[in-house]
């Protein structure tokens, strides 16, 4: 050890969770706060955009956050981030061990919150990893994927195998797009989408491979159809359905049989917990680490925030993983709060995503029709054709909202409860009403409900149909039928 020194809290992990913490913490009035941070802090959920460069033009070095600069951090958070790994950590004796290029430094700490974020997962086929020894990666800037059930250091991927996580994934694909013609993209889900539009911006021939039968794993097959029209028309070919078994220097071999000839493979197939901490130290970890509506651990003085734990699903109980950046920062802000002696819980909460794919802007809130029917939860849904201005107006576009409803009352559900959310819209942002169906899911509202939430109209932003009128009558009729 080159240094030891003691804190009152210590954060494991510089992502938007730690981050958060942080700030909550030395805005509340704490000044012993030590963070370790392995990473260059980003904006993570930019990176998509850094790479395609029609919104940051000036690449993905734009969304790295420049701590010295303060913003809505405090100016002087460099002189508290320790740069490297946790490695050990010891909750008996308040202890971690720290790595990197700030040497081996041991903290006390009387406080902990970690905030280990998750890693990409790339399913277990051949040729993911490098033959022979990989490149060193530099001094305490180790960063890792889940390959199948194991964790390894990203710099033993493949030369022509790509995830997007952080900065340097970002600067690795942007350099790729430079001189690349054609990728293979592996996995539908927003990131997969988001990147698939981004290389396609970049001049690269785009192929998705979805093991699904349909792209968008969000987002139910009816509704996913819009996506896979969009991504048709675009050129970006979708391979549906199948698996990829073998990544080779020229591509991939997919489960029927066939070859997709590709420069990189981009893997955006899911991500995993980072729990090898908190479980090494015996902390409580199931999906993902379990914590308390104060996010705290089964340790009375250890938090956990962000994509690291679980938490428990408002509409129906179950324990969810959401993998939020913004729930990160909420759960940053209670954590803190708790610490400092402010006790704040977190609030009802369900899981969501919202992006768009070529103009098509798509949400999707809680249960899927297609994910509570796995789950064994008895759903009816209602699809409610929209428009975003009135049908005089040529501006207007349209779009489906798709609302899950539980079909009988049982032990956790009300009857005709609203547990899930879609919505697929031409040309305007969804994000104003998926926030307003999070609220609604999380809170257990039922359709009978619905008509507490008043519904604004102004013909140069929306249609004069009540969306939410339409809803409780289709639903009144679905009864009554
Ligand atoms: C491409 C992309 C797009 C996204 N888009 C959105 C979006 O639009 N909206 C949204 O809300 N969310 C989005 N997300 C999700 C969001 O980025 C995550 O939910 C968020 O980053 C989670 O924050 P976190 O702090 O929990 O973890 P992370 O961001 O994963 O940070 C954890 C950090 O801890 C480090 N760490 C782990 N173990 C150790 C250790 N032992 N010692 C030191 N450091 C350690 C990790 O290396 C990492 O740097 C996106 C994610 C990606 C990858």
């Amino acid at each position: 050890v080159n240094r030891s020194l003691s804190t009152k809290a210590l954060i494991i992990g510089g992502g938007p969770g730690g981050r958060i913490s942080y700030m909550v913490l030395r805005t509340m009035g704490e000044n012993k706060v030590k963070i370790v941070m392995n990473e260059e802090p980003t904006v993570i959920c930019s990176l998509p955009y850094g790479v395609g460069r029609k919104l940051v033009p000036q690449g993905p070095e734009a969304l790295v956050v420049d701590l010295s600069k303060g913003g809505r951090l405090p100016k002087d958070m460099p002189k508290d981030v320790i740069h490297g790994i946790v490695k050990e950590l010891d909750i008996a004796s308040k202890k971690a061990y720290a790595e990197g290029s700030d040497g081996q430094v041991e903290i006390s700490f009387e406080k902990l919150i970690l905030a280990t974020g998750a890693v990409p997962w790339i399913p277990p086929v051949s040729g993911v990893l490098r033959e022979g020894s990989s490149p060193a990666a530099s001094e305490g800037k180790v960063t890792w994927v889940m390959y199948g059930n194991e964790l390894v250091e990203k710099s033993r991927l493949a030369p022509n195998v790509y995830v997007i996580r952080g900065a340097d994934d970002a600067r690795r694909l942007d350099e790729f797009a430079s001189r690349a013609k054609s990728v293979v993209v592996v996995g539908s889900g927003a990131i997969g989408l988001e990147m698939a539009e981004a290389l396609h911006d970049r001049g690269l021939q785009v192929s998705v491979v979805e093991v699904l039968p349909h792209l968008s794993v969000a987002l139910d097959a009816d509704m996913a159809s819009w996506i896979e029209k969009r991504a048709l028309e675009r050129g970006v070919k979708a391979y549906i359905g199948v698996s990829v078994t073998d990544v080779t220097p020229e591509g991939v071999a997919l489960s029927d049989g066939s070859t997709i000839e590709a420069d990189g493979v981009l893997f955006a197939t899911g991500v995993r917990p980072n729990v090898a901490l908190a479980k090494a130290c015996g902390i409580k970890v199931e999906r993902g680490i379990v914590v308390d509506s104060h996010m705290r651990t089964s340790h009375p003085d250890v938090y956990a925030v962000g994509d690291a734990v679980q938490v428990v699903d408002a509409p129906t109980g179950r324990p969810i993983l959401p993998l939020i950046g913004t729930l990160a920062m909420r759960q940053g802000l209670v954590a803190a709060s708790n610490i400092m002696g402010m006790p704040v819980e977190l609030p009802p909460v369900t899981i969501w995503g919202v992006s768009s794919f070529f103009g098509l802007h798509w949400a999707s809130i809680g249960w899927s029709e297609e994910a509570a029917s796995k789950a064994g939860i008895p759903v009816k849904t209602i699809v409610l054709p929209v428009r975003t201005r009135d049908e005089a107006m040529p501006a207007g576009k349209n779009g489906n909202w798709k609302v899950v409803v539980s079909k009988e009352k049982t032990s956790d559900l009300k009857e005709g409860q609203i547990i899930g959310f879609q919505a697929v819209i031409e040309g305007d942002p969804v994000t104003n009403l998926s926030e307003r169906f999070l609220d609604i899911i999380a809170a257990k509202e039922s359709v009978p409900e619905i008509l507490r939430h008043y519904f604004a109209h102004c013909p140069s932003q929306n249609a004069v149909d009540d969306p939410y009128l339409a809803l409780f009558f289709n639903y009144q009729k679905s009864i009554a039928g």
